[in-house]
């Protein structure tokens, strides 16, 4: 699909519709729809930063790409006075006090936000079904799920409601989701866009990207909201992504996980696809090397440990006295073991105890510590494979989405079906969803800092398949 950004862009700038019927059209479509996608419009501000848009068009002035376009964003993230509720009960009239810099660098740009976006609530979920919206259902089809927890955002790309959305991504919510709806979702990589505003989930693989419909939006979004910041200390300073230049597809060489393809959860269909993609890469003369992933389920439970302990503590503040419903009790103690009770879903309150059990005198050696010490294994193990190939393509999800209804009632079940996205988020390194070669589309990655060189071999394949 070509740039949806650029076709706007052109009906703009010639007239052929102005920016505050776009933005109306936009959010009548968003308000009306049965997704579930829209927890919150944010309509004052949409129409009035249209008419700030139309002004400068009416004046013959020179608009930014990026200028006037509607875009989406994942309610965990805060926008000053706007509702900034994680879908959760406890911050359902919670208002921003600041622009997380994400969004903030895409105002500067003239995006126009149109919507907080419905996702499993703080960020835990893998079907976006852990939400007080009610569940979001999948854009082809109303009766599955729609992937989580970015969901509405990669709902409201998929149906048009939305040019396109930012999501957060700790364990694969960009991704997972966007092969879900069909839509493109990247996980840069870790630092490379700013965590300010965003609510934390897990800290230490937190990441911040755009949901798009084509590879050149996902680059336009992504070279907007890069860069270093002050107010994130893991930020680093990186070059903007150009696509003019095609790959030189004899240099490369791409891998894949023996063991993510030969596991016995892996749909059968999703296989032989992957598979046939593997014998089209060779065809085209492409090196293509078996990698080997010994005890993939490691990557689970190290992940699962991990952002258990890092969610436990991060929602520590979240006790009724700064933020969000208090409910009072007989006593102080009371008060918050009341209003944390009463506010968090069951999801939640699942990894909140998970987290502290994980971090507990007497048990934190033997997991949290233990964790620790396998990711840096995990990490060396992706570095050294990095070394031999380029690029490593693999599944996004292990089965097609499921129906909405069950997955929250068998939450090991949906700890699992996330073992081919969380790896790489371990392993802090940039991983783009393409909506291609399988259902559930198919997994880009490649070493750190090297978004270009994803982006391009995302526009090679759709070239050869
Ligand atoms: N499904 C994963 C989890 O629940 C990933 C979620 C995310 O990336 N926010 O942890």
């Amino acid at each position: 699909m070509a740039s949806e950004i650029l076709r706007i862009h052109e009906e703009l700038t010639s007239g052929k519709i102005s920016c505050t019927e776009l933005v109306k059209a936009k959010l009548s479509e968003l308000e009306k729809n049965t997704h579930n996608t829209a927890n919150f419009l944010l309509t004052e501000i949409a129409l009035e930063k249209a008419a700030k848009v139309d002004e400068k068009i009416k004046n013959g002035e020179e608009l930014g790409l990026l200028e006037g376009i509607p875009f989406g964003v994942k309610d965990v993230f805060l926008v000053q006075g706007c509702p900034a509720s994680a879908s959760s009960d406890f911050l359902k009239n919670y208002k921003s006090p600041y622009t997380a810099t994400a969004i903030q660098k895409l105002l500067d740009a003239g995006a126009i936000p149109l919507v907080k976006e419905n996702c499993d609530s703080f960020g835990h979920g893998s079907t976006n079904e852990n939400t007080v919206f009610g569940p979001v259902k999948n854009a082809v089809n109303e009766e599955l799920v729609g992937g989580g927890s970015s969901g509405g955002s990669a709902v409201n790309v998929a149906k048009g409601y939305t040019t396109f959305s930012i999501g957060g991504d700790t364990g694969g919510s960009i991704r997972q989701p966007a092969g879900f709806n069909k839509v493109y979702g990247l996980k840069p990589t870790y630092g490379r866009v700013s965590r300010y505003g965003i609510m934390a989930y897990a800290s230490s693989t937190d990441c911040v990207g755009p949901i798009a419909s084509s590879i050149e939006d996902i680059q336009l979004v992504l070279n907007t909201i890069s860069g270093k910041d002050y107010h994130d200390q893991t930020t680093f300073v990186s070059e903007p992504v150009d696509l003019t230049e095609a790959i030189d597809a004899s240099t490369l060489s791409v891998g894949y996980y023996t063991e993510f393809i030969e596991n016995e959860g892996l749909d059968a269909e999703t296989k032989a696809e992957f598979l046939a993609l593997v014998d089209k890469l060779k065809a085209a003369n492409i090196e293509v090397k078996p990698l080997n992933f010994k005890n993939a389920d490691v990557l689970v439970s190290t992940y699962y440990a991990l952002v258990m302990a890092e969610t436990a503590s991060n929602l520590a503040r979240l006790d009724g006295s700064m933020y969000g419903g208090r409910i009072d009790g007989d006593s102080l103690k009371d008060s918050y073991a009341v209003t944390r009770s009463e506010n968090f879903t069951e999801e939640t309150k699942r990894r909140i105890v998970g987290g502290n059990q994980v971090l507990s005198q007497g048990h934190s050696d033997e997991i949290y510590t233990k964790a620790t010490a396998l990711r840096s294994q995990i990490i060396s193990h992706f570095e050294q494979d990095l070394k031999e190939v380029s690029i490593i393509i693999s599944p996004v999800s292990p089965t097609a989405p499921p129906k909405i209804g069950g997955s929250l009632k068998d939450p090991l079940a949906m700890y699992l079906s996330d073992i081919y996205t969380i790896g790489f988020s371990l392993g802090e390194l940039p991983t783009l969803t393409a909506p291609v070669v399988t259902e559930t589309g198919l997994q880009i990655t490649a070493t750190k800092a090297q978004e270009e060189l994803i982006l391009k071999f995302a526009k090679f394949l759709n070239e050869i398949i």
